[in-house]
C-alpha cells in the first residue's frame, strides 16, 4: 500500500524518483503530490514564443513544421527542428544525437517542449528539449492530455514538467491518503471538498473552477495546520506558571517615571499598562512589541524591566549584535542615571545596577559581570548570544527581552527562558512592522501589541532618490548637502552595501560589485568631503573598535561615518541628520526604512538620499521611489512582502519546495488566515493533545519536523 509517507519509489520508476529527489527536493509520495502546478494551459492553446524569457525553463506547447538532420562532425548529430506556436511564430529546436528524431517528431505533430530558452545567433532557442506528443499517428490526444487543462509543474532542467506530471498521475491512482486532517465539521462549515477530491482537482482539474476549488481546501490545509501548531504553542505558554512580578509602589519604576524628561505618548501608556497587568499575572506574559523606528519602545521595555527588578526578580536584555548591546546598555544606563548605580558615590535612594555581558569582554569585567547576574546585584542584564552560554546564570530572571527578533529563532529564544527559576516574562521588541495576519504566522505565538504614533516634536525625515543614470553629477549636490548639516553643527551616515577591501566578485547577475565602505571611505577623504572628520564602522572590525568608533560619534567627534548596515538597528544619535544610502538598490525596502530611521531622531529636520544607478521605471527604482515617497512602515513592509516569496517571510528555505506554505499567500489570505486562527483555537482548546484527531496530529509533526529541520540546516 502507498502512503503519503512511502518513498516514491514505491510510486514511479526508480531512475524517476532518483531524479525528482535530486533535482527538486521531493522525496516522498507526499512530498510529490504536494508540488502544486503552477498554472494550467489549456490543450491546444500554443504558448506564444514572446513570452520566453532567457535563461528560463519553459514549457511550450507547439506544432512542428519541419525538422533537418545532419551529421555536423564525426560523432555529432544535430536536428533543427522548427516549431509554431498559434500566431505562427517560430523557434528552432537544436536536439543533439539522436538522429531518430525526426521520425517522432514529424512535421503536424504536436507535442510540448520542455527546455531551457537560451538565444542563438539572436534567435530564441531551446536546446535538447524533453517532449511528449499530445496525440499518436493517427491524431488522437493520449490520455495525459484527455482533461481540458494540462498542469504546468515547477520544473527543473534535468526534470521537466511531463515527467512531473507522469509521476503525479502514477502517485495518485496509488495512492491511499487515509482519514481527512481537516475535521467534517470544518469542512462542512467552510464548504471545503475532501482531500482526496482536492488532489485530484488541482492535479487533474476538468476547469478552472475546480482549481479553486481545490486551492482554497489546500490552503485551509496550510493556514489551519499552522494556527493549530500556534495555538498549542500559546496553550503551553498559559499554562504555565511564572513568578507574578506586581507594580511595587515606591520603588525604581516610579523614581524613574518622575525624572522622565519628556510625557509619555499614548501608545506607551496603553502598552505600558497593558505590560504592568500582564507581568503582575502568574502566567508568563509573551508578547510581541512593534513599532516604528524611533517610536520610544525601549522606554517601554525599560519601565516593565523597572517594574520587575522592583518586584525583586532581574530583567535581561538580549539584542542581536554587540555594537547594539553596548548602545543599549549605555543609553540604558544614561537613562537610568542614579538608578543604576547601586553601591556607587551617587546612588538614588532606591537602585540598582547594569550588568553588560558580550562575547569581547576581557575576562576580569567578564567575571563582574557574570557575578552581578548570578548574585542578583545587576537587576539588568544587557548582552548579545554570550547570555546564553552555559556559564551564565541568573538569581532571580524575571523578564527577558528579546530586541529585533527576527535575527533570533524560538529555540534561542527559549534557552535563554530556561535560564529562569520559574519561567519568566517575555517581551519581544520589534520595529520592523508587519501586516496584521503575517505577525498571527510568523510571531502567532505571541501577543501583539503595537506602538503607532511617533513622539511629538520629531521633525519629519524629507527622503530622495538620487538618480545617476539620468543625473550622474547629482552625486555632487548629495555631497553638497553633507558638507552643508556638518557646517550646521550636524553629523551624517554614508552607508554602503560592501566592506570591501577583498576581492569583489561580480554579482552572480552580472552586474558591476557594489559600493565598498573602505573604497568611498578614501575617495571622500581625498576629494568631496576633504576637512571633515571621516570614520568608518563595519562588521570586520574588532568590537572594541567598533564601540570606540560608535561612542565618538555619539559625543559629536566624527561629522561623517561611512558604514555598512551595522547601523541598521538601534543606533541613536539625535543629532545625526543627514544618510546618503549608496548602490541604494541593494537594499531591501524594510532594510533602508530600518536604515533611514537613524535619522531623525532629534529636533532637527533631517534628509535621506537614496543614490542608484538604477534606471528610471525599473523595479528596483519603483521599490526606491517607494521608500522615498513614504516613512509608513506598514507600507513599505507590505511592498517588501509582497516581492518576497511566503517561503522568506517565515525564514524558511529559500528553493519554497520545503515550506509548509504553498497555495497560502499571507498577504493576501488574511480573512481565511483569521477564519483559520478561531477554528484551530477552538479546537486546541476542546483537545489539546489532538487526541481524536490522528491524522491532523500527523499533519501538525510534519509542519514541526520541517521547522526543525530548518533550524539545524541554518545552526
Ligand atoms: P525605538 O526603540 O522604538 O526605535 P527609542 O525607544 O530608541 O525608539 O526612542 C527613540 C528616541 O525617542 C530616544 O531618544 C528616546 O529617548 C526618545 N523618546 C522615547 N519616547 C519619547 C516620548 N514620549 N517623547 C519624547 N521622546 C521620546
Ligand atoms: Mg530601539
Amino acid at each position: 500500500m502507498v502512503s503519503l509517507d512511502s518513498k516514491l519509489s514505491a510510486a514511479v520508476g526508480g531512475p524517476t524518483a532518483k531524479a525528482l529527489g535530486t533535482h527538486l527536493d521531493l522525496h516522498t509520495v507526499g512530498d510529490l503530490l504536494r508540488h502544486y502546478p503552477r498554472r494550467y494551459v489549456e490543450r491546444g492553446a500554443l504558448t506564444p514564443f514572446l513570452d520566453l524569457v532567457v535563461g528560463e525553463h519553459a514549457t511550450v506547447f507547439a506544432e512542428v513544421q519541419s525538422t533537418d538532420n545532419r551529421l555536423v562532425r564525426k560523432g555529432l548529430w544535430k536536428t533543427d527542428v522548427v516549431i509554431r506556436d498559434a500566431e505562427g511564430a517560430r523557434m528552432t529546436l537544436a536536439i543533439f544525437n539522436k538522429p531518430w528524431v525526426d521520425k517522432t517528431l514529424k512535421a503536424g505533430r504536436r507535442a510540448y517542449f520542455s527546455g531551457k530558452a537560451e538565444r542563438f545567433k539572436n534567435r530564441m532557442q531551446l536546446s535538447n528539449p524533453d517532449f511528449q506528443l499530445v496525440d499518436d499517428d493517427d491524431g488522437v490526444v493520449t490520455e495525459e492530455f484527455a482533461g481540458a487543462l494540462v498542469p504546468v509543474y515547477p520544473a527543473a532542467a534535468k526534470v521537466s514538467s511531463v515527467t512531473v506530471q507522469r509521476s503525479v498521475r502514477l502517485a495518485l491512482d496509488l495512492v491511499d491518503l487515509g482519514p481527512d486532517p481537516l475535521p467534517d465539521e470544518l469542512r462542512s462549515r467552510h464548504r471545503l471538498v475532501g482531500v482526496d477530491q482536492a488532489l485530484q482537482m488541482v492535479h487533474r482539474p476538468a476547469s478552472m473552477e475546480e482549481v479553486g476549488r481545490a486551492r482554497q481546501r489546500l490552503k485551509w490545509d496550510e493556514a489551519f495546520v499552522l494556527q493549530v501548531v500556534l495555538a498549542q504553542r500559546r496553550a503551553v505558554t498559559r499554562s504555565l506558571s511564572g513568578t507574578p512580578r506586581a507594580v511595587r509602589p515606591g520603588g525604581l519604576l516610579e523614581a524613574f517615571d518622575a525624572a522622565l524628561p519628556f510625557a509619555l505618548t499614548r501608545g506607551q501608556q496603553d502598552v505600558g499598562r497593558e505590560l504592568a497587568g500582564e507581568l503582575g499575572g502568574s502566567s508568563p506574559m509573551y508578547r510581541l512589541l512593534q513599532g516604528e523606528v524611533g517610536s520610544g519602545k525601549t522606554v517601554v521595555a525599560l519601565r516593565a524591566m523597572l517594574q520587575v527588578v522592583d518586584s525583586g526578580g532581574q530583567a535581561a536584555l538580549l539584542a542581536p549584535t554587540e555594537v547594539l548591546a553596548q548602545q543599549h546598555a549605555r543609553s540604558l544606563r544614561a537613562m537610568l542615571g542614579p538608578l543604576a548605580q547601586a553601591g556607587e558615590l551617587g546612588a538614588g535612594e532606591v537602585s540598582t545596577r547594569l550588568a553588560l555581558l558580550t562575547g569581547s569582554l576581557g575576562a576580569a569585567p567578564r567575571r563582574t559581570a557574570v557575578a552581578e547576574a548570578a548574585d542578583g546585584t545587576a537587576g539588568i542584564v544587557v548582552g548579545t548570544h554570550a547570555l546564553l552560554s552555559e556559564g551564565v546564570a541568573f538569581a532571580d530572571l524575571g523578564l527577558v527581552v528579546v530586541d529585533e527578533q527576527h535575527r533570533f529563532g524560538v529555540e534561542q529564544r527559549d534557552a535563554l527562558r530556561a535560564k529562569g527559576t520559574t519561567p519568566p516574562h517575555v517581551l519581544v521588541m520589534t520595529a520592523t512592522p508587519i501586516p496584521r495576519t503575517i505577525a498571527m504566522t510568523v510571531y502567532g505565538d505571541l501577543e501583539v501589541s503595537t506602538l503607532v504614533e511617533l513622539p511629538k516634536g520629531r521633525a519629519a525625515i524629507a527622503s530622495a532618490v538620487v538618480p545617476l543614470a539620468e543625473q550622474p553629477a547629482w552625486i555632487g549636490r548629495a555631497w553638497q548637502r553633507v558638507r552643508e548639516h556638518v557646517a550646521a553643527g550636524r553629523q551624517a551616515f554614508v552607508v554602503c552595501p560592501r566592506i570591501g577591501g577583498e576581492d569583489a566578485e561580480p554579482a552572480a547577475d552580472g552586474r558591476r560589485p557594489a559600493v565598498a565602505v573602505l573604497d568611498v571611505h578614501l575617495e571622500l577623504v581625498h576629494g568631496p568631503l576633504q576637512g571633515l572628520r571621516i570614520e568608518v564602522l563595519h562588521g570586520r572590525m574588532p568590537a572594541e573598535d567598533k564601540d570606540a568608533v560608535m561612542q565618538a560619534f555619539s559625543r559629536g567627534e566624527i561629522d561623517v561615518l561611512v558604514a555598512t548596515t551595522v547601523i541598521e538597528v538601534g543606533v541613536d544619535v539625535p543629532n545625526a541628520t543627514v544618510m546618503v544610502v549608496l548602490d541604494a538598490d541593494r537594499f531591501g525596502v524594510s532594510q533602508l526604512h530600518q536604515l533611514r530611521g537613524r535619522v531623525g531622531r532629534g529636533e532637527h529636520a533631517a534628509l535621506c538620499l537614496l543614490v542608484t544607478e538604477a534606471e528610471q521605471g525599473s523595479p528596483s527604482r519603483v521599490r526606491l521611489d517607494a521608500v522615498a515617497a513614504t516613512s509608513d512602515g506598514f507600507a513599505l513592509s507590505r511592498i517588501d512582502l509582497e516581492q518576497r516569496r511566503e517561503g522568506d517571510v517565515l525564514g524558511k528555505d529559500q528553493s519554497g519546495t520545503r515550506s509548509s506554505l504553498k497555495v497560502l499567500q499571507l498577504l493576501r489570505d488574511e480573512d481565511l488566515i483569521v477564519e483559520a486562527r478561531v477554528e484551530a483555537v477552538e479546537l486546541v482548546e476542546q483537545d489539546p493533545m489532538l487526541a481524536g484527531r490522528p491524522a491532523l496530529r500527523q499533519a501538525v509533526l510534519d509542519v514541526l519536523d520541517l521547522e526543525r529541520a530548518d533550524f539545524l540546516e541554518k545552526a
